[in-house]
């Protein structure tokens, strides 16, 4: 019994140690996860002030706008895009360039959008100097916010825009090797420096969509522009014997009971890849398409930032192409010709265009290349980044060749012959039973030996893409050449 208890006493003994351990360690753990979240929080304000900033709940975000004078937005060749004036003693944004510029830099009234709200952190703060500051204050001035410098170029974005002319689309160039946006339209368009006066009526209008910037929240069918995504994965299934693919075209294509046909019933006999790309052969797509292993197929649109978020702060929406494992031959041949369920953004399809011009890398899209103080001090600056590899180099000079014979003898034959040399894809997507109705695409880049810039063209509701997008294109290609 004594035993027992003397026993039990230690143990006791050494469960109250046990116990005093387990409080110590749980204590510890305590004040390390109190002093985790303490450090996380605050580097988290530090880190997401911009963000913090932004959000409308704020209440400083009105008290500093009201100390400072919003910052200027440049054009890449020095001129004002957007400046805050003082009219009849009150501050009125002001837009030079009217509708020129509307989606992209967008408006400060009835909410930001644009430019205007993707740097409203910096347009709103100042970064003068102390003793510019005290000085304002003494004189009762307002200190000037921040300047953005953007990417955009106004000859190139003009121009793009008065070849879009009345028509509804979307356009944007990027410069290859950097990723840097230099132009994007969108139409129809707004006078923002008029936004409070035509807000009811753009909102009414829901069928024209006047508000939304096509060119990343634009989802279009992709219609031929689609066979880069094929020919690339039917390449990437046959490095070494690509070049040995053969097709018989009679005008329609017949499996089963899915049943599909060349464009306004051309009929292209003997076609090799190289032949059934530039004139955008459908059946030859279809056979290219059915001949694919579905997980090849599924990889390849992966692999092109397909289904996914681009690397870009302006409003998007994703893209979608729903091929997988389990998918019909309909679904299969649908989709290796760009029509089916398959939506692109221009963007995307940009970007794309601007791996294969770039050896297969595409880089993080640009808007905005520096941030400077009103007295030039640089705050910031967005310096070219390689986004992804989204092909090999050796796919992209496959691709590069493929689309440079579509300038040559190809849908893009209203390129050639031009003081500089191009490649690039036509697109004529259907989007809806009406075969006459389609939207025109092009997209493509120049000059093929050393490429510059890439340009995508998306004119609705028009028809083919040789027709109508290819000149338009070769408006802003000019425009860029002649400089
Ligand atoms: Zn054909």
């Amino acid at each position: 019994m004594q035993k027992n208890e003397k026993i039990s006493r230690k143990q006791l003994r050494k469960m109250k140690r046990k116990a005093n351990r387990e409080l110590y360690f749980c204590s510890a753990c305590f004040v390390a996860v109190f002093g985790f979240l303490f450090y996380y929080l605050f580097g988290y304000v530090n880190s997401q002030q911009e963000i913090l900033f932004n959000n409308s709940y704020n209440s400083r975000q009105s008290v500093v706008a009201a100390q400072n004078t919003r910052g200027t937005i440049y054009s890449e060749d020095g001129y004002v895009l957007a400046q805050t004036v003082e009219k009849e003693e009150k501050d009125t944004r002001v837009y030079p360039y009217g509708n020129l510029f509307s989606h992209v830099v967008g408006y400060t009234d009835k909410g930001k959008t644009g430019i205007e709200s993707i740097e409203n952190y910096w347009l709103t703060n100042t970064a003068v100097s102390e003793m510019t500051q005290a000085q304002n204050e003494a004189d009762q001035k307002k200190n000037p916010g921040n300047n953005v410098y953007s990417t955009l170029n106004t000859k190139l974005q003009q121009a793009a825009y008065d070849a879009m002319g009345m028509y509804q689309g979307a356009v944007v160039v990027t410069e290859v090797k950097t990723g840097r946006i230099l132009a994007m339209v969108s139409k129809p368009d707004y006078d923002p420096n008029q936004i409070a006066a035509i807000w009811d009526k753009v909102n009414e209008d829901t069928e024209s969509a006047v508000l939304i910037n096509r060119v990343t929240q634009g989802l279009y069918p992709p219609g031929s522009t689609f066979k880069i995504v094929t020919a690339l994965s039917y390449i990437q299934m046959h490095p070494d014997d690509w070049n040995s693919y053969h097709y018989q075209c009679n005008g329609v294509y017949q499996n089963g009971e899915n049943k599909i046909q060349c464009y306004h019933g051309s009929v292209h006999n003997s076609v090799d890849m190289i032949r059934s790309f530039a004139k955008s052969c459908n059946c030859s797509f279809a056979n290219i398409g059915m001949m694919t292993e579905k997980k090849q197929f599924r990889n390849t649109i992966d692999s092109l930032l397909f289904n996914q978020a681009l690397p870009i702060e302006l409003p998007q929406q994703i893209t979608s192409v729903a091929l997988d494992q389990n998918s019909s031959a309909e679904a299969v041949i649908q989709t290796s010709i760009g029509q089916g369920q398959t939506q692109i953004t221009p963007m995307l399809l940009n970007m794309i265009t601007q791996a294969i011009a770039n050896e297969g890398v595409v880089m993080e899209p640009i808007l905005v290349d520096s941030i400077k103080s009103a007295e030039g001090k640089v705050l910031e600056t967005n310096d070219p980044r390689p986004y992804q590899e989204l092909m090999s180099k050796e796919e992209a000079d496959i691709l590069k060749q493929l689309m440079q014979e579509v300038v040559l003898s190809g849908t893009a034959k209203k390129l050639n012959g031009q003081s500089y040399t191009s490649a690039g894809k036509t697109g004529s997507a259907e989007f809806n039973k009406v075969k006459e109705d389609s939207h025109a695409w092009f997209t493509g880049f120049a000059p093929v030996e050393d490429p510059q810039i890439a340009v995508t063209v998306i004119v609705e509701k028009i028809g083919s893409g040789g027709d109508y997008a290819v000149p338009l294109a070769r408006r802003i290609f000019d425009a860029w050449f002649e400089k």
